[in-house]
């Protein structure tokens, strides 16, 4: 059993948008629930301990807005026929996907000579229930790009999301860094620029507005980092109805849709770990 598995691609298709779009701001919190590392860049010193700084602004700590954009775009496209990210992907994923740039995620998130309708703001610390150091597993250390995408083996089985877990049973190793810890919450601003209906549902869906699927970020993710609970604050347009109701006019959608609450519900969150000790090593 690997910590991860896979929702299909269901492949791109022109979007036809609604000619009645609305535009504002989705005031969101973001609530850690194992605790996570987004890394600053930076290196620290805590005695002779060197370790990976969290990304502050002003000294304050904060979730960079490109952070949560990349997460949510990625949702986005497991739930959309959409294209995928970077041309780089359409080799490799075959004739049944053309990137034309005029898919639904296209037009949300933007792509090459398409401007974004969505800004992610950075999001602020407002409740800090403790930081700390905590030595994670290195192995898996940086990944290409789009190595989420891809199994192992070189061959394409969709878009790949990590399994949420405990936060007992988070994986350890030799890597300092520096964690904002459970309980903590952060919050912050998502504006967006004439989405239609459709889109504005797709949106909600998949910042995990509905409840249901709770989203990863940062560091460690294989190993139980970085999952996090999402609400909306100040809700004028009704977001976690819209999360709720999106896809049920496809049922090719819905099927995807259903695929990944499987994968991101915090009830389906592992309780052990599935990593192993092979030749005093931990791993997956
Ligand atoms: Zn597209």
């Amino acid at each position: 059993m690997k910590p991860y598995n896979f929702v299909p691609i269901l492949g791109a298709k022109t979007y036809i948008k609604s000619p009645d779009v609305k535009s504002g701001k989705l005031r969101i919190s973001i609530e850690v629930v194992t605790p996570v590392h987004i890394f600053s860049g930076y290196y620290n010193e805590n005695g002779n301990m060197v370790y990976k700084e969290f990304v502050k602004y002003n000294g304050k700590y904060i979730i960079p807005g490109s952070s949560l954009k990349g997460c949510v775009r990625t949702i986005a496209e497991s739930v959309s026929r959409s294209c995928i990210s970077t041309s780089q992907n359409l080799y490799k994923i075959g004739k049944n996907v053309r990137d034309r740039n005029d898919c639904i995620i296209c037009d949300m998130f933007g792509s090459l000579g398409k401007k974004s309708r969505l800004r992610f703001a950075d999001l602020e610390l407002v409740k800090n229930n403790g930081v700390d150091i905590i030595n994670i597993p290195t192995f898996y250390g940086p990944r290409p790009e789009n190595e989420n995408y891809y199994a192992a083996d070189g061959k394409f089985k969709g878009i790949k999301f990590y399994s949420h877990g405990d936060e007992n049973i988070i994986e350890k190793g030799t890597m300092p860094c520096e964690f904002v810890m459970p309980g903590s919450i952060f919050e912050g601003n998502v504006f967006y620029e004439d989405l239609d209906d459709n889109q504005l549902d797709l949106l909600c869906f998949s910042l995990g507005l509905g409840g249901d699927i709770y989203l990863k970020l940062g560091y460690g993710k294989p190993a139980y980092y970085g999952s996090v609970k999402m609400r909306s604050i100040d809700d004028k347009i009704d977001a976690s109805k819209r999360a709720s109701r999106y896809g049920m006019n496809d049922n090719d959608v819905a099927k995807n849709v259903k695929r990944l609450k499987e994968l991101l519900s915090w009830d389906k969150r592992h309780t052990k770990s599935v990593w192993r000790t092979v030749n005093n090593q931990r791993g997956y």
